[in-house]
């Protein structure tokens, strides 16, 4: 018999997982206390199960799932590295979880504190002057840099409204640069998967407000030209911002700051190792040079006199408040807490094992895959499966296929420039043995691509549920139980 996949459909009447103490009032006594307008006609149509079916049920539901406690998440672009459970135990104090948002300042110097040390970390980290934690994901940490672009542009009495973005850039840059009512002017990457500054120079003009470069790109590479690029772009009055959501490879080796970037977001959900998928709670910092301070976003956290910690609402200049209260502080505390586990000396032991491992699987597979740009990759590694396609397996059969191994398929078909792209990023936190059971299974789907080609279209088999519609999965998404 299948075990039914719904809660409702495991309720029966009668049978409760909850004890509720005794009030001494009886129903109708309680009842008299609440506004008629409030009472329920019928009864709630709630599943009525016991405790132990509810643990089960839950607990069944978390293993159908993958995830990162549960197996490999080669999930290119997203660094999907370990996240240390003693993050968990600091953002769960009492001290942290049990401050109400809106305690007066007072009572919350540990809370500011914490977050005036986080972003002196991240200032040290990147060599930016000041860092705002506001934004609550990447995307937001974008669009409070281009406002801030913007403001700069503004208050020089400029109306620039033109953003140089190369092709190889992530897609929420172009999608930003729209948000604010500029317009994106795409230049093309080199046969090396970089940008030259020839191409640059020919579109950056006086209506140009600046450039975005994610760095490293999309394709794993690092940007060689940045110094030149950045000099262009400044000679005509343009700023740069970076697209630092990937700092996984630059940590303790190259400071975005000091290269001459003008405006960075880091996205503390990859980096900083604190969870993310889901659309659950993220954080995407923003840093930015002193000329730039007085845009930031308000109230920005300031030091008195007497060094006391404050937030200063008196920012003429701001482009304005982005998030409520203190931001999604929660997360400030896991990326405090990893950074100073870690200390500079450790971080920079991430970035360079990050790196270390995504050479490694890219020199592992490159005679089993294509490989469109052979240069030393950064903290990921893009392989195409044209190769495959030849046989009618398609990149996204090799994903579905890594799923019957209880492996979390790489990014698909992005970037946008590589045909049938397997874009891998192992992070530094997975062991070599894990990584070469990945390369074996690699090996063996491009095997089965020429002698089985049918067992990887049809996949997968062994997970709770085979190919799904993904357009509607995601477009009509329809998580409601009519019982
Ligand atoms: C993940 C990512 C983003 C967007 O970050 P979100 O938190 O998902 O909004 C932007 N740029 C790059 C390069 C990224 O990898």
């Amino acid at each position: 018999m299948k075990e039914p996949l719904l809660i409702y459909e495991k309720s029966r009447p009668g049978r409760k997982g909850y004890t509720l103490p005794a009030t001494g009032k009886s129903e109708r006594e309680i009842i008299a206390h609440i506004p008629a307008k409030f009472l329920r006609i019928d009864d709630a149509s709630l599943p009525e199960v016991s405790e132990g079916e509810v643990l089960r049920h839950f607990i069944g539901m978390s293993v159908k799932n993958h995830h990162i406690d549960s197996g490999f998440y080669p999930l290119g672009s997203c660094t999907m590295k370990y996240n240390p459970k003693v993050n968990e135990v600091a953002a769960a104090l009492p001290g942290f979880s049990g401050h109400h948002p809106l305690a007066p300042e007072h009572t919350a110097s540990g809370t500011l504190r914490l977050m005036w040390d986080l972003s002196a970390d991240l200032s040290e980290v990147s060599g930016f002057s000041s860092v705002s934690l506001q934004p609550a994901a990447g995307a937001q940490g974008e669009f409070a840099g281009l406002l801030m672009m913007r403001a700069y542009h503004l208050a020089k009495e400029q109306s620039r409204h033109k953003i140089i973005i190369p092709d190889s850039a992530h897609g929420t840059n172009p999608a930003s640069v729209t948000s604010i009512g500029y317009t994106a002017v795409q230049v093309k990457s080199n046969e090396k998967g970089i940008l030259d500054a020839d191409v640059v120079a020919a579109v950056m003009d006086e209506d140009t407000a600046g450039i975005m470069l994610t760095n490293p790109n999309t394709l794993g590479i690092f940007e060689t030209n940045i110094k030149e690029i950045i000099e262009l772009v400044h000679s005509k009055g343009g700023l740069v911002y970076m697209d630092g959501a990937n700092l996984n490879a630059h940590m303790g080796i190259v400071r975005p700051g000091d290269v001459g970037f003008d405006i960075m977001h880091f996205n503390l959900h990859k980096t900083f190792s604190t969870p993310h998928g889901g659309g659950g709670p993220g954080v995407g910092a923003v840093g930015v040079t002193s000329e730039l301070e007085p845009f930031l976003p308000s109230p920005v956290l300031e030091k008195d006199a007497d060094g006391k910690l404050f937030f200063d609402y008196d920012r003429p200049n701001s482009i304005g408040r982005l998030h409520s209260f203190y931001g999604n502080f929660a997360n400030f505390v896991r990326a405090y807490v990893y950074i100073r586990m870690l200390g500079g000396e450790g971080l920079l032991r991430v970035s360079e094992n990050a790196v270390i491992n995504a050479n490694y699987i890219k020199e592992q597979l490159r005679d089993d895959y294509d490989l469109p740009y052979d240069v030393p990759c950064m903290h990921e590694c893009v392989l195409s499966g044209s190769r495959q396609k030849k046989n009618g397996v398609k990149t996204l059969d090799i994903s579905k296929r890594l799923l019957d191994f209880g492996i979390h398929p790489p990014t698909n078909y992005f970037p946008l420039i590589v045909p049938e792209a397997l874009m891998i990023e192992p992070t530094e936190t997975e062991s070599k043995e894990t990584m070469d059971r990945f390369i074996t299974v690699m090996k063996q789907i491009a095997r089965e691509a020429i002698e089985n080609p049918e067992v990887v279209t049809s996949a997968p088999t062994r997970t709770p549920v085979r190919r799904l519609d993904e357009v509607s999965a995601a477009r009509n998404l329809d998580v409601n139980y009519q019982g």
